[in-house]
C-alpha cells in the first residue's frame, strides 16, 4: 500500500468548508450544549462526495532518522529526548511554533498528579522550571493536586531542553501522510513545512500528535469518545485577563455580540486560575466538537472564542471584575482525540485493580478525571465517590500500533478505553509514557528488530534506571 500516491477526496468547496460559522447559531442563550450539538452535527456529517481525484508526486528525502516523533507535546518532547539519550538519531515534526501541545499553546499550566518520580526528562524539566520560579512548590500528590507554572516559560525551556539533547526540530511542520508496506512498516512519513512537502525516513515513528494523526492516516485502527456514540471529553478554551485600575475597568463587548451570560446557570464551567502578578487564566468547557474533523475542530475554535467573550462579559458586567482581556490561548484545549488500538487496551477495570503488568513501563495516579462529554457544566461521568483509583501501571503493549511494525505511541492518543485516559491523559503521565516510547523506540531501531521483539524486563529496567517510579 503505497499511501505516497491515493485517492484524496476534495470536498465541494460550495458546501462551504466552515459553512455557517460566522453566523449566529440561533439557540437560546444559555443552551450552549445545544448550540454544541448543532454544530458537530453539521461539522461531522457525511458530505456529499462531489468529485475525487488521484494525486501523486515526487519529494525529497530531506531527513534520515533512526527515530521520528510526530507531535511535540509533553509527550513527544519527553519521547524525543529520551530516544537521543537511548544512542538515537532523532527529528521531531511539531505543526506550531514551539513545543509543549496541550501545556504551552492550549495554555494549560498546571501539572496534575504525582511530579516526582516521573523520569529523568521530566525531573530536568522541573530543575529548568524552578531555576526560572517559574513553577509552585513540590508536594507529594495527592496532598497537592497539580502544581501551577508559567506556560511561556515552558515553552522555552523545553525548546532548550531538546537542543541539549541535539534532537533535530522541525517547527512549522505538519505531518501529512505515511508510505505503508503491507505489513504495516512505515517507511517514510511526509511532512509539510514552509519548505513544501518532503519525507521523513525513520526506522522507527512515534505518535504523539495526541489525534492519532500518523495511525488514522496509516489505515490503522483507531477509536474515539465514549461507547455508545463517540462524543469525547469536552474541550475547554483558556483566555487570560490582567488586572487594571478601578477607573479603567469595565465591560468590553460590545452591545449586541454574541450571547453573553447574565446569570451564574448560563455559564458554561469556568474556573479562575492564578497567572503570575495581576493576571488570571480563565478555563471555559467548549463540548461536543471533534478534534479529528476539520470543521468541527474548526467550529470548536470559533464558539471557543466566542463563549470566553460571554464569560468574560458576566465577569466585567455581573461582578465588577477589574479584569481586561489579555488574549485567547492560540488553540483550544484537547483532552482528546483519537486513540490508538495497541497490542493492549488499557481499560478502566485494571486501573481499579492496580493491574501490575510484566511490562509496565509508565505509572499513573490521578483521578478519573471524566468530564460529560454532552454537558459544558462541571459534570463529570462518574459519581465523584467513583473517580479515585490506586496507583497504577501502564503496560508497553499500551503503547505499541496494534496493525503497525513500526509505530508506537504516547500521550494522550495511546491505547486505553476513554474513562482510563481520563486519568492517564495528565502530563505527568504523558512524560512518563513518552519516556518509554523513546527508549523502547531507540532500542528498536538499535537492535533493528520490532519493538514487540524487545525484552520487557530490560526497557523497564532502563526506565527505572532513569528515575522513573513504576512499582504500584
Ligand atoms: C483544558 C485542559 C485542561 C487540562 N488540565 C491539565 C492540568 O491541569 N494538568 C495536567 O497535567 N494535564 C492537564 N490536561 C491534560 C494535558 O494537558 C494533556 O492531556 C497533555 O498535555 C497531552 O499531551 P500530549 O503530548 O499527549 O498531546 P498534546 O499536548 O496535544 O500535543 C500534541 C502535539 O502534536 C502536535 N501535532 C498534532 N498534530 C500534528 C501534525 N499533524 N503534525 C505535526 N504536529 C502535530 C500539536 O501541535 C502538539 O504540539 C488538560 C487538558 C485540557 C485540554
Amino acid at each position: 500500500m503505497n499511501r505516497l500516491s491515493r485517492r484524496d477526496t476534495i470536498k465541494g468547496l460550495a458546501l462551504g468548508a466552515v459553512a455557517g460559522l460566522g453566523a449566529p447559531f440561533g439557540f437560546a442563550a444559555g443552551n450552549v450544549s445545544a448550540r454544541g450539538a448543532e454544530v458537530q452535527k453539521r461539522a461531522g456529517e457525511a458530505k456529499p462526495v462531489r468529485e475525487e481525484i488521484v494525486w501523486s508526486r515526487k519529494v525529497p528525502v530531506r531527513h534520515v532518522a533512526d527515530v521520528a516523533v510526530i507531535g511535540g507535546g509533553i509527550a513527544g518532547v519527553a519521547a524525543a529526548c529520551a530516544a537521543v539519550k537511548s544512542g538515537a538519531k532523532v527529528v521531531l515534526v511539531e505543526r506550531f511554533a514551539i513545543t509543549g501541545g496541550n501545556m504551552t499553546t492550549g495554555g494549560v499550566a498546571a501539572f496534575c498528579g504525582e511530579t516526582a518520580g516521573q523520569g529523568e526528562v521530566f525531573d530536568e524539566i522541573l530543575t529548568d522550571m524552578e531555576k526560572f520560579k517559574a513553577v509552585a512548590p513540590y508536594k507529594p500528590y495527592p496532598q497537592l493536586d497539580h502544581r501551577v507554572f508559567d506556560h511561556h516559560i515552558l515553552a522555552i525551556v523545553l525548546q532548550e531542553l531538546l537542543l541539549r539533547r541535539k534532537v533535530k526540530l522541525l517547527f512549522h511542520t505538519r505531518f501529512v501522510d505515511v508510505r505503508v508496506t503491507d505489513g504495516g512498516r512505515i517507511t517514510e512519513c511526509i511532512v509539510c513545512g514552509k519548505s513544501g512537502p518532503e519525507a521523513l525516513r525513520a526506522k522507527q515513528f512515534i505518535d504523539c500528535t495526541g489525534d492519532a494523526d500518523v495511525a488514522r492516516t496509516a489505515g490503522f485502527a483507531t477509536m474515539k469518545g465514549r461507547p455508545e456514540d463517540g462524543l469525547q471529553l469536552p474541550m475547554s478554551m483558556m483566555f487570560f485577563v490582567r488586572h487594571v485600575e478601578e477607573g479603567l475597568a469595565g465591560a468590553q463587548l460590545p452591545e449586541g455580540w454574541f450571547q453573553p451570560c447574565r446569570t451564574p446557570q448560563e455559564l458554561p464551567m469556568t474556573s479562575v486560575w492564578p497567572n503570575g502578578p495581576r493576571s488570571n487564566a480563565i478555563k471555559v468547557k467548549i463540548p461536543m466538537f471533534d478534534s479529528t474533523d476539520t470543521e468541527s475542530l474548526t467550529a470548536a475554535e470559533v464558539r471557543a472564542r466566542q463563549r470566553a467573550w460571554e464569560v468574560l462579559d458576566y465577569y466585567q458586567r455581573r461582578k465588577a471584575e477589574p479584569w481586561r482581556y489579555d488574549g485567547c490561548s492560540p488553540q483550544i484545549g484537547i483532552r482528546e482525540g483519537a486513540r490508538i488500538v495497541g497490542d493492549y487496551v488499557l481499560a478502566l477495570a485494571d486501573l481499579r485493580a492496580a493491574r501490575k503488568f510484566d511490562d509496565a513501563i509508565a505509572r499513573g495516579v490521578y483521578y478519573l478525571d471524566g468530564h460529560k462529554p454532552d454537558d459544558d457544566k462541571r459534570t463529570y461521568i462518574l459519581k465523584k465517590d467513583e473517580m479515585k483509583v490506586p496507583p497504577y501501571q501502564i503496560p508497553l503493549r499500551s503503547l505499541i500500533a496494534k496493525d503497525g511494525a513500526n509505530l508506537l505511541m504516547a500521550g494522550r492518543c495511546f491505547s486505553a478505553e476513554q474513562l482510563a485516559l481520563s486519568s492517564a491523559r495528565v502530563s505527568t503521565s504523558c512524560a512518563m509514557m513518552g519516556q518509554a516510547a523513546g527508549i523502547a523506540a531507540a532500542l528498536s531501531a538499535q537492535k533493528q528488530c520490532d519493538v514487540r521483539k524487545l525484552d520487557p524486563q530490560a526497557v523497564r529496567r532502563i526506565i527505572e534506571e532513569r528515575g522513573a517510579r513504576l512499582a504500584v
